[in-house]
């Protein structure tokens, strides 16, 4: 039985540079804001991936109430999603992810990004990015957002 997800996720841009996005540093980038690394496109694939499973969500898996999450990074939590995902039965099959934002252009690195998120789910994830035509939060400037769908099947023995 196949079961699809889905995921968004949006943060701010902060102050200092030290962007984390799409399991990637990028040291000349100005960073997201968050109470972890920010990285939007791990956290919406988290999403996605608990979103396919009905395991609920980013927040209820690794909320507040959670303090042992707090400041883990975005890759760590996809990580563990992609663990309990497994751990209530089911194979994923593939993740993919689009960031919504001006910049970083991720096309040069996209190959990088996509080995270091398949790495941290154990299976094949995508990933795209565009722009918005200077529309809405991330047309000015203001932030990044992600969204992403995840494919998995119940577990066969
Ligand atoms: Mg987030």
């Amino acid at each position: 039985m196949m079961r699809t997800g889905i995921g968004t996720d949006t943060h701010a841009f902060g102050t200092g540079a030290g962007l984390h996005l799409a399991g990637l540093s990028w040291p000349d980038e100005i960073a997201l804001s968050g109470h972890s690394d920010g990285d939007v496109a791990a956290h919406a694939l988290c999403d996605a991936l608990f979103s396919a499973a009905g395991l609920g969500d980013l927040g209820s898996n690794f909320g507040t109430d959670r303090p042992e999450w707090a400041g883990a990074s975005g890759v760590a939590l996809l990580a563990e999603t992609a663990t309990r995902v497994r751990g209530a039965g089911f194979d994923i099959s593939h993740a993919a992810v689009q960031v919504i934002g001006n910049r970083p252009a991720l096309g040069p690195r996209r190959a990088e990004a996509e080995a270091a998120l398949s790495a941290a789910v154990g299976a094949p994830v995508s990933v795209s990015a565009t722009t918005t035509d200077g529309l809405g939060l991330t047309g000015r400037g203001e932030g990044l957002a992600a969204i992403a769908t995840a494919l998995i099947a119940r577990h066969i023995p």
